[in-house]
């Protein structure tokens, strides 16, 4: 099952703080049915253009590396925002139980190619990954495997330093600054897969997909769609 890692002091705040539905208050549940039926799903959309498309594939003209992106909400959407929020930024992990019932929801009526797809996690910053002390794209990659059956390829894909090295001889410190928020991946290891799925909790700009879609391109990989949780547009 999911690694849902529930730390004792949260189980001490349900007690004294119970749970109330993130819709309608209801009292006992993060989300209950009806509200988590209300959530529409997202369009499928060009992730690039945001022109409609079929399953969210990219159009040719951009000629960009993520052949296609999945969203299965709105990040628009209070709820969901809500949801990430309390995840990722209150530690709040029983939102998972959630977003398994969510995926599933979704998972029934998307159509993905049925071929054996790697489900690649976009790394976290190691900094983040620190201060949080789970991985939502991991998290997220796990339950898409328990529902799919694909399996998750945590090793292919991570950050390089090939900036940091760089940064040494750029004397000015702002440009530094800038250049920092670049994200840079590198792909490492044998057996590249064909198909791979990237999932993320938010695409915002796609910048990062983007980026991550090229290095596994660049390795071998013919087909590279993302996965995510939320779209903001
Ligand atoms: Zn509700
Ligand atoms: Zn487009």
């Amino acid at each position: 099952m999911f690694k849902m890692f529930k730390p004792t002091i949260q189980w001490i705040l349900q007690a004294v703080f119970p749970f109330f539905c993130i819709g309608c208050e209801k009292e006992g549940v993060l989300l209950c049915e009806p509200c988590l039926k209300a959530i529409p799903f997202a369009k499928a959309r060009c992730p690039v253009c945001r022109a409609p498309s079929a399953f969210g594939r990219t159009c040719a003209a951009h000629r960009s590396s993520l052949d296609g992106c999945i969203a299965v909400a709105s990040y628009a959407h209070p709820w969901v925002r809500d949801m990430i929020r309390l995840w990722k930024f209150e530690y709040v992990r029983e939102i998972e139980t959630v977003l398994v019932r969510l995926l599933l929801r979704h998972l029934q009526d998307a159509a993905l190619p049925s071929v054996a797809w790697s489900l690649i996690p976009v790394p976290l910053h190691p900094k983040r990954l620190n201060e949080r002390g789970f991985s939502q794209t991991r998290v997220l990659s796990d339950i898409l495997s328990e529902i799919t059956g694909d399996t998750v390829e945590t090793q292919l894909l991570s950050h390089g330093w090939r900036l940091r090295r760089r940064q040494a001889d750029i004397a000015s410190e702002a440009k530094r600054r800038t250049q920092k928020l670049h994200a840079y991946f590198r792909v490492k290891g044998d057996g590249i897969p064909t198909h791979v799925l990237l999932v993320d909790d938010v695409y915002t700009t796609g910048a990062t997909m983007e980026g991550a879609a090229r290095v596994l391109k660049q390795a071998g990989v013919k087909y590279v769609w993302g996965f995510v949780l939320a779209r903001n547009k």
